[in-house]
């Protein structure tokens, strides 16, 4: 995909008009391929499901970019029940959380408070939560938030995004800490973060490798199996403990190679994120990868023979637009190919 339609999908990621216009039409655009559904009793559905097949999985109650006190305390109540419902599901599965969410953005010590508030709910039920990483201006907070966690609880990591130049520093200084792995979301600045794919792959092989033979747990988040199939042949040579990783990927995604790793015998999970505040979460993985724009294209506004279909589609003419352009795009690319 060029940068030009990666960074269109970033942008309207950012965008709180749309993001709050998007609660208001409920779920559209395909995002239920990457979304399960909005309420606590469909996404326990799914984890129920997955922990069958062996799959634990991660919940993420959409949320990001909150500016209003009450709308903080009430994603924070929301997650303590959730938690509630987790522990008398018996469900095996933790939370995934975003600080902007909690109100990273009004007041750092409120949202430790509400941090706190959810550690100390999730640690009677033993339930890990970790705290998601999100782009740049928030990284450093997000750091000394965790910093701050990390005095009174043990039930709490974060990630690191290997597109960083400091990402090995800071797992460094983390190196104790459960740490989920991922190469990065965000559209960053090429003074801190690595421009191009192939520096951020070997960034990420590099720091995984060294993640498993220190001690504390790594989630290794990628749908990459050619990262994935290099990690597997280190562990064996390196007799790593199984108990010491797991790969994770993201719900919706790759549910082949998903399946079939729980069933090769490691450690598994899915993230699932669900509610209805699922703008921001879909236009990023929009934003990752061209297919996924042609397969929600393809369910939602195409029909057999390839046609667009008639009727409303409740989505914001921008936004069509651009999956529709994308997919024009793509077929030239194809047909030049
Ligand atoms: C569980 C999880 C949690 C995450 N949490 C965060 C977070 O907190 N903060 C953050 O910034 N980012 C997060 N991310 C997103 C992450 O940073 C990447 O943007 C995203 O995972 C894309 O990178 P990738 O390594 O999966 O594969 P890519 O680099 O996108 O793809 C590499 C190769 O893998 C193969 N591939 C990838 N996807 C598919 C597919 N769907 N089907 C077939 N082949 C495929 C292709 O061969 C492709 O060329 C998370 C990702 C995961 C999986």
């Amino acid at each position: 995909m060029t940068n030009m339609t990666r960074d269109f999908f970033i942008g309207l990621s950012n965008n709180r008009f749309l993001n709050n216009q998007a609660k208001k039409w409920g779920f559209s655009l395909g995002a239920d391929k990457f979304v399960a559904g909005t309420s606590v009793e469909s996404v326990l559905q799914e984890v129920k499901k997955l922990n069958e097949l062996g799959i634990s999985c991660t919940l993420d109650n959409l949320g990001e970019f909150v500016t209003d006190k009450t709308e903080a305390l009430q994603a924070r109540d929301k997650i303590i029940s959730l938690l509630q419902s987790i522990h008398e599901e018996d469900a095996d599965c933790h939370l995934s959380v975003k600080l902007t969410q909690l109100g990273l953005d009004i007041e750092k010590d409120f949202c430790i408070e509400n941090m706190k508030a959810i550690l100390q709910t999730a640690s009677a039920y033993n339930i890990f939560v970790n705290i998601d990483m999100e782009d740049y201006s928030h990284y450093e907070q997000t750091l000394e938030v965790l910093r701050v966690l990390l005095q009174d609880y043990d039930n709490v990591g974060t990630v690191i995004q290997t597109y960083l130049y400091r990402a090995e520093d800071d797992l460094e200084a983390l190196k104790d800490v459960r740490i989920r792995l991922v190469k990065g979301a965000y559209k960053e600045s090429e003074e801190v973060a690595y421009p191009n794919k192939q520096a951020i792959d070997e960034n990420f092989l590099k720091l995984a490798k060294q993640r498993l033979l220190g001690n504390a747990f790594t989630s290794i988040g990628t749908h990459d199996h050619h990262i994935i199939n290099e990690l597997k042949a280190f562990a064996e040579e390196n007799n790593i403990d199984d108990a010491k990783y797991e790969f994770q990927m993201l719900y919706g995604f790759r549910n082949d190679l998903q399946n079939k790793l729980a069933q090769e015998g490691y450690n598994f999970c899915t993230y699932i994120p669900f509610g209805s505040d699922w703008f921001g979460y879909f236009m990023r993985r929009l934003a990752e990868r061209p297919q996924n724009v042609n397969l929600v294209l393809k369910d939602k506004f195409y029909d057999e023979d390839n046609r667009l279909k008639k009727g409303p589609v409740m989505a914001g003419g921008a936004v069509i637009s651009a999956l529709a352009l994308w997919r024009v795009k793509a077929n030239k690319t194809k047909k030049n190919n």
